[in-house]
């Protein structure tokens, strides 16, 4: 038996420090859902029917993923580069058309999470009825604190805050989601085979705005921990 040889050295995995343990969690895909908190959609200009509406999802490369405490270049391409500060759902097993009970055991546990997006890219992207991978799929535009297990556990709510410089920009309650965890593992699962290490970014909420470069952004989520990015110097 011959080992399998590559032209050149495959990417490493990506991967997350876990709290309470040296393992670290291997990062598999990257999910976001697009607008989760009635308060963000109303700033973005539109609203969201529950009873008519199913969540809107986008993803990124899982090599996009910063860890918290990296600090990134301001990104080429855009003058509006926005923060998004959201919870991360860690998956720990797999699921194919789960039912919500089902959903909650895959649940690993949680991270603190930024969805970095080049706004004016997005924004051109919806006139124009574009994709909107250049503007969401960012060189260390998926932030990611630790993942902080709690396996089964539904978080239901909970203050989530991003601060930029100091200074207070964005603050919500876990409780404003409009589709809740199970829920949103539950639909996800209707369109993918999810599978241990996805991870679901789950929405922002309101107050996302631009940042400079040399901007120290810091996120809380209560129950949950912190993370910490910094924007640098353009390329
Ligand atoms: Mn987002």
């Amino acid at each position: 038996m011959s080992e399998t040889s590559y032209l050149w050295a495959p990417p490493a995995p990506v991967s997350l420090p876990v709290r309470g343990t040296q393992a670290r969690f291997p990062v598999n895909r990257l999910f976001f859902v697009g607008r989760n908190y009635q308060a963000h959609a109303r700033e973005m200009g539109t609203s969201v029917d529950k009873a008519c509406m199913r969540p809107v999802y986008f993803t990124k490369f899982a090599a996009m993923l910063a860890e918290s405490g990296t600090v990134a270049p301001y990104p080429p391409e855009t003058a509006d580069y926005h923060h998004e500060m959201e919870l991360i759902v860690a998956l720990g097993q797999g699921g194919f058309r789960v039912d919500e009970a089902q959903a909650q055991r895959m649940i690993f546990g949680y991270a603190c999470g930024l969805d970095m997006t080049r706004r004016d890219l997005q924004a051109a992207a919806k006139a124009k009825g574009n994709p909107w991978d250049v503007a969401k799929n960012v060189e260390h535009g998926a932030v990611a604190s630790e993942i902080v297990p709690a396996e089964g556990k539904v978080l239901r709510s909970g203050e989530i805050s991003l601060r930029v410089n100091g200074e207070l920009r964005q603050s919500g309650d876990l409780g404003d989601m409009i589709w809740g965890i199970p829920e949103i593992i539950a639909d996800l699962s209707t369109y993918y085979h999810l599978q241990p290490g996805d991870l679901i970014y789950t929405g922002t909420p309101e107050g996302v705005g631009p940042v400079q470069p040399g901007d120290r952004l810091e996120g809380l989520i209560e129950g949950v921990g912190a993370l910490s990015f910094g924007i640098g110097a353009p390329e």
